[in-house]
């Protein structure tokens, strides 16, 4: 089961056996009778490293439903197979789930746990569709361009003065090794000193290829 449900309807179910008291408790938002096809294959797979295996394995084993639970999220269903859990002294559940007080401490706590599975599926996701965001980025800006202009004059505004400090640092230039301040980077690219030594090397260039060329 994923993090986020999209199903809201939800239930927590006994699996028990008349040969035991013992009971499993467990929740679900599949129907009890898919629920119940799912332990009996899964048992039959050996798949079952579930305590829910402890009563099947008695024989003449049964499932049924002891609350309907509508919900949004894995958590407020969670909430509930705790709450019957913690209630039954004769289950034979290892793990209680979720002892979150709110969804948002779950999530934190989800994300925790899983941060290794999160990031290696982000960065398959990420580049499998690799198209399909850059195309939705555009489509924002396009879609947002004045609202995001809007943004970026009031973040200028706000942080005027770390920007002016910013802008008075002294940078180096790749081009030409001059140095010049940040903000006039632009304008220095574009002066005679800066453009003559770029056009030099892209000569020098242009004439090794063709020495290279007639070497032939
Ligand atoms: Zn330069």
């Amino acid at each position: 089961m994923t993090n986020n449900i999209i199903k809201k309807d939800g239930r927590v179910y006994i699996l028990g056996s008349k040969n035991i008291s013992d009971l499993y408790i467990g929740s679900t938002t599949l129907t009890i009778k898919q629920r119940k096809a799912l332990h009996k294959s899964n048992h039959k797979l050996k798949k079952n490293k579930c305590r829910s295996a402890i009563v099947i394995d008695a024989g003449d084993w049964y499932m049924i439903e002891i609350e309907a639970c509508p919900c949004t999220t894995k958590w407020e269903l969670q909430q509930r197979e705790r709450f019957h859990i913690l209630n039954t002294p004769n289950a034979v559940n290892n793990n209680t789930p979720t002892n979150c007080k709110t969804q948002k401490e779950y999530h934190q706590q989800y994300k925790k746990q899983n941060a290794d599975k999160i990031k290696q599926y982000n960065q398959q996701y990420n580049k499998q569709n690799a198209d399909k965001i850059k195309s939705n980025h555009q489509q924002y800006y396009q879609k947002n361009v004045d609202k995001l202009n809007a943004q970026s004059r009031q973040y200028n505004k706000q942080n005027a003065d770390k920007i002016k400090a910013q802008a008075r640092i002294k940078d180096t230039c790749p081009n030409c090794g001059t140095t010049h301040r940040h903000d006039g980077k632009r304008k220095h690219q574009r002066t005679k000193t800066c453009t003559k030594i770029v056009d030099t090397e892209v000569n020098a260039v242009m004439k090794s290829m063709l020495d290279i060329i007639c070497m032939d």
